[in-house]
């Protein structure tokens, strides 16, 4: 598939690594009901430029193109206290001499603090220039407009970044990361039976799945919902790979049985702690050394570790976890990761 038509802005040097994890595989496999756990691979997408990397990079190589093509001089975008893609799209403005706003949802009541550490500390530091906070439910298309209304009025031009950075030009970051797999299974003779993915805002999910699609890569994805359960994830899942993949003229339906998600591990709620995470960051840091966060890679991690004791993969099956990110987040939880508060289940 010919990406090369679209423009973009590179922020990550070469492919992020792809590699087993042979510890972590011991200790998932001891943990499970027979003794027998698949092999767990990661794709190192926390490596991913615009310090310290994650998903939301792969998107904004397309979208910050795009809002440089439109002559913009500020990104707008929106996320929750904590959002990694509000931290993302911040450095993307720095790397390209533009400025940047937020719209923050509290999506939990009051959680929003100034002074919180993790992604927002990040923020201040690298200079963010304006920032609204909205209550959780607000229509955040038409707060981001108010924005870029107002920038306009003082004769500048804002770029809208929608939430996660996903609709179809984001999608194609993810169309690039399938491609970028392909070329390293081949290269690295490794054979992969399922693929493990974070499914939220779904640019990342979505635009995996076009691009497999596309590239006729044989492979399952299955995705680990972070905020829904799959009545409501899957049919947003299948809307993003179909608007990407039109956007890249494949004249393709997406077969909607193409999209999987499970929904077991995001409760009490979005971004809310819980003991399955707990166990899986912690789990991966002290077999591995890498660290997962507690908002989306532990919940997705724990959905993997889960299906595996529930017998999901074959044995010897080969399971490809993509790392999204989100470590930075880990400092705004440091008491409930370390195991010293009650959570629930
Ligand atoms: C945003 C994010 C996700 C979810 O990706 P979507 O494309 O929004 O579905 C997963 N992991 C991390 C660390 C994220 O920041």
């Amino acid at each position: 598939m010919d990406l090369s038509r679209f423009p973009r802005r590179r922020y990550t040097k070469d492919a992020t690594p792809l590699e087993f994890l042979p510890h972590f595989t011991n200790a998932l496999a001891a943990s499970c009901p027979n003794g027998q756990g698949p092999n767990v691979w990661i794709k190192r997408d926390d490596m991913l430029g615009l310090t310290p990397g994650g998903n939301k990079t792969r998107k904004l190589e397309f979208l910050a193109a795009d809002a440089l093509t439109q002559g913009a001089d500020t990104l707008i975008t929106c996320g929750a206290p904590q959002s990694n893609h509000c931290r993302a799209t911040l450095s993307a403005s720095i790397k390209e001499g533009m400025k940047c706003r937020f719209v923050i949802e509290e999506r939990v009541p009051d959680s929003y603090r100034e002074d919180a550490s993790g992604n927002n500390f990040l923020f201040r530091l690298m200079g963010v220039e304006a920032i609204t906070v909205v209550p959780a439910g607000s229509n955040m298309m038409e707060a981001m407009q108010k924005v870029a209304d107002d920038l306009a009025k003082q004769g500048r031009k804002g770029y809208i970044v929608p939430g996660g950075g996903s609709n179809a030009i984001g999608g194609l970051g993810y169309v690039a990361c399938a491609q970028e797999l392909q070329q390293q299974f081949f290269e690295q003779g490794v054979q992969i039976d399922k693929i493990v993915v974070g499914s939220g805002s779904s640019g990342t999910h979505g635009g995996l799945l076009a691009g497999f699609l596309g590239n006729r890569i044989n492979i399952p994805i299955v995705g680990i919902g972070v905020s829904r359960d799959p009545v409501d994830q899957d049919p947003l899942v299948h809307k993003e790979a179909q608007a990407v993949s039109d956007l890249l003229g494949l004249s393709m339906t997406v077969p909607r049985e193409a999209v999987v998600s499970f929904g077991d591990w995001w409760r009490p709620k979005y971004s809310v702690p819980n003991q399955a995470m707990v166990e899986a960051v912690q789990m991966l840091a002290r077999t591995e050394a890498i660290l997962l966060d507690p908002v989306y890679t532990g919940k997705i991690m724990a959905g993997l570790i889960g299906l595996a004791r529930k017998g999901y993969f074959a044995k010897n099956e080969n399971v490809l976890f993509i790392h999204t990110g989100g470590a930075p987040s880990l400092h705004a939880y440091e008491a409930e990761v370390l195991g010293l508060k009650d959570l629930p289940g």
